[in-house]
């Protein structure tokens, strides 16, 4: 068994950011700009922007950190994002979720401009990414992808079992590995809620991607030998012995299933580091577009 090490993958990626950016600001373009907003004080939202916000200055990245209360209007948000959507510095925007429940988030979404849509979100991203066009793909399965390639992992032709079908994780990664592209070309099984005989479905997998966010979901007796397993899941559970007071927890019952893997995931430390070098990918991407146009 090996363990596929999002934090060390993640670290080479941002490693070549770092030169490349360098080259950027060295030919006397500007550096990539990150516009990041955070609304109220949910603890794993902080969390999340705040090692993003860190990363971008890792990579020698602008960053801009935009904070409402809980209490902002839509109307106002909406403003906020189009500022930044007619701002020429700012390359890329992101919107932390979940919102407010008077918030619409699929208006939020639909308010980026595509180009700056970083995180992906957008229906015109997603739809390029569908029909397989150049696009902003959403961090976390675009962070998947990129670890099975850093890793060299052989997908082609095996199939994949996606567990949970939200748009920002389960659905684009489906179509992912279902692409013809390399890592892709498996042949895909998504679950959700609603699935029966789940287990025995599982069990067909060479990959298992588990995205549903139920901490040791997948239990050994649903993985099969030599399988490839992939962990989104996190979740805070209660931990006395932590100053936190919780730890993270993924969809994987990582003790019990390791054993019976050819590579699986830890959590912390495996996609939430890709999902971060996704990001900063999609970021450069979206700042070398304009330099070049
Ligand atoms: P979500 O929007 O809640 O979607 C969960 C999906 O799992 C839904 O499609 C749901 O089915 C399915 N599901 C729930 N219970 C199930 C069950 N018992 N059996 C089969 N399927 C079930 O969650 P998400 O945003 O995709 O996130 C999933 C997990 O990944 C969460 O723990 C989240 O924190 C984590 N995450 C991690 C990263 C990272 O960077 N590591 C990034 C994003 C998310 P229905 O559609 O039928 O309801």
């Amino acid at each position: 068994m090996q363990i596929l090490d999002g934090k060390k993958a993640a670290q080479s990626i941002k490693d070549e950011l770092k030169l490349e950016v360098a080259q950027l600001v060295n030919d006397g373009k500007k550096a990539p700009h990150l516009a990041a907003i955070l609304v109220g004080t949910n603890g794993a939202s902080e969390t999340y922007v705040a090692s993003k916000v860190k990363s971008c200055a890792e990579v020698g990245f602008k960053s801009t950190l935009i904070r409402f209360e809980e209490e902002i209007s839509e109307m106002k948000l909406l403003d906020t994002i189009e500022e930044l959507n007619n701002d020429p510095d700012v390359d890329g925007i992101l919107v932390q979720l979940p919102l407010p429940a008077h918030i619409s988030e699929e208006e939020v979404i639909n308010t980026i401009d595509p180009e700056k849509d970083v995180d992906g979100f957008h229906p015109a991203n997603v739809g390029k990414m569908v029909q397989g066009l150049p696009s902003f793909v959403a961090a976390t399965p675009y962070g998947i992808m990129l670890l099975l390639q850093h890793y060299k992992i052989d997908t082609k032709g095996k199939h994949a079992i996606v567990i949970g079908r939200s748009n920002i994780v389960g659905r684009p990664m489906s179509i992912l590995l279902s692409s013809n592209t390399n890592p892709g070309n498996c042949t895909v099984t998504i679950c959700h809620s609603q699935t029966k005989n789940l287990r025995e479905l599982c069990l067909q997998g060479d990959i298992i991607i588990a995205a549903l966010g139920r901490a040791d979901f997948v239990r050994a007796d649903m993985v099969k030998e030599g399988a490839v397993v992939i962990d989104v899941g996190i979740t805070r559970v209660e931990d006395a012995s932590k100053k936190s007071g919780f730890r993270l927890k993924g969809d994987v019952d990582f003790e019990n299933v390791a054993p019976k893997c050819a590579y699986i995931t830890p959590v912390p430390g495996g996609v939430g580091p890709m999902t971060i070098a996704a990001l900063l990918k999609n970021t450069f991407r979206s700042c070398a577009m304009k330099n070049y146009e």
